[in-house]
């Protein structure tokens, strides 16, 4: 089997890069090892179309937020998949904290960021009656997206542009060819193949490191190793789900790095209330840094007791009977950056002997915002390697 792209991974920036690079004449097959699109961090998130405030100005990650939360609105316009305009509040509840909010406010401005708004005590009522804050930072561009419903759209987007889907299919090694690579792929089934592409992208996630390692790539080296950091949720039940309209975030901790100077370098973003576009609302997620490579998706305990300690310093309204464990997601995080600012990579590897090879490594939040931009790099990338 002859390809002239093959995409690793059928997670939402695999499935968009096939959207961004498919076209009749193109043959553009993606491989993926499970048995559907989507089953791994592209549906184990927030589902929060980020507005772009929390990176600093330059970065991809601030550039391709504040382009891919204009895509998704756009596209959730036409009807494609729910999408919830909600925008969301960033709290203080300490004047401590308003320094905070005052640092991502000129982060935001700087990114592009629109129609943000410092608001006080007396004006928190209009947005969020039942929340305690004495300052909060309205962030009216976020939204909240149904990530399988988008995921759904990318799929039949990339079958109409002429994507092959190829589902229980797993990518176990690389062989740099004349003109392109020869991939050995492994079937759930059983049994295994090979096959030739002219231009591989590596839009593995969670594994996306082990994909680069497969031609033969030092990643190490190239700073590319990931560590998987777990992030868990809770549920709020109870009916208190009703009493937030929109997802409300604490002030960030920073590490020592002055708010404001738009080094994003905190450990997550706090645990924050999310609404789901069908009215559930969770905490979290947390930071829980893993020491091995085991994709497991159990709560840890005492998740839903230290989250109501965390969120009711803004939530005052909850019970610790309404917060109930609910789910998790595994980031992929650059394991050079531990808990400072890290960027995307979006890297095709002619500098370091392997033209056509493109890599996706680090793409952890905001990287369901930024997948449509994300494709269009590489899309513009593909286009100049024809
Ligand atoms: C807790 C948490 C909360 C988040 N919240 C948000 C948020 O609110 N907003 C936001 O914008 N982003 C958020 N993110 C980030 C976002 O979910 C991810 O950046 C995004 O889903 C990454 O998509 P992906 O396609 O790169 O990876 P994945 O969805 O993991 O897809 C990668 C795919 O590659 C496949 N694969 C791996 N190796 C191979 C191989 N060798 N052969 C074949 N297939 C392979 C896997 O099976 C998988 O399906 C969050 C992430 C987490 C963990």
């Amino acid at each position: 089997m002859d390809a002239d792209v093959v995409i690793v991974g059928a997670g939402v920036v695999g499935l968009a890069v096939a959207v961004a690079v498919a076209r009749a004449d193109r043959t553009v097959f993606v491989l993926e090892r499970a048995t559907t699109f989507g089953t791994g961090t592209s549906s184990r998130n927030s589902e929060v179309v980020h507005s772009g405030i929390y990176y600093p100005p330059g970065s991809l990650k601030a550039r391709l937020c504040v382009e891919g939360n204009r895509r998704l609105r756009a596209l959730a316009e036409e009807g494609r998949f729910a999408f919830l305009a909600c925008g969301k509040l960033v709290v203080a509840v300490e004047p401590a904290e308003i320094p905070t909010l005052e640092g991502l406010l000129a982060v935001g401005r700087a990114n592009g960021v629109e129609g943000l708004e410092l608001i006080g005590a007396a004006d928190v009522p209009r947005f969020e009656p039942h929340v305690r804050a004495v300052a909060a930072l309205v962030v009216p561009s976020t939204g909240v997206v149904d990530s399988h419903g988008l995921l759904r759209d990318l799929v039949g987007r990339a079958r109409d542009g002429g994507a092959l889907m190829v589902y229980g299919c797993r990518v176990d090694a690389a062989e740099p060819m004349a003109g392109g690579y020869r991939l050995h792929v492994g079937y759930l089934a059983g049994g295994g193949d090979t096959l030739t592409a002219r231009l591989v992208v590596n839009a593995a996630g969670l594994d996306a490191d082990l994909v680069a390692a497969l031609p033969g790539l030092d990643v190490d080296a190239a700073g590319y190793r990931q560590e998987w950091v777990k992030g868990n949720y809770a549920e709020v039940g109870n009916g208190k789900q009703r009493l937030i309209s929109r997802p409300i975030y604490p002030a960030p901790v920073y590490h020592g790095v002055r708010a404001g100077a738009g080094q994003a370098a905190f450990s997550g973003l706090g645990v924050h209330a999310t609404r789901g576009v069908d009215g559930r609302v969770r905490l979290g997620p947390d930071v829980e840094y893993l020491s091995g490579r085991s994709e497991q998706y159990g709560v840890r305990r005492g998740t839903a007791e230290s989250f109501y300690e965390s969120a009711r310093r803004f939530l005052p309204f909850l019970e610790p009977d309404d917060v109930t464990p609910e789910s998790a997601g595994i980031r992929p995080r650059l394991a050079a950056a531990r808990e400072a600012f890290a960027d995307f990579v979006i890297a095709e590897e002619s500098a370091r002997g392997l033209p056509g090879w493109i890599n996706l490594v680090g793409i952890e939040s905001p990287g369901l915002t930024c997948a449509l931009p994300i494709a269009d790099e590489v899309a513009r990338l593909v286009g100049e390697l024809d």
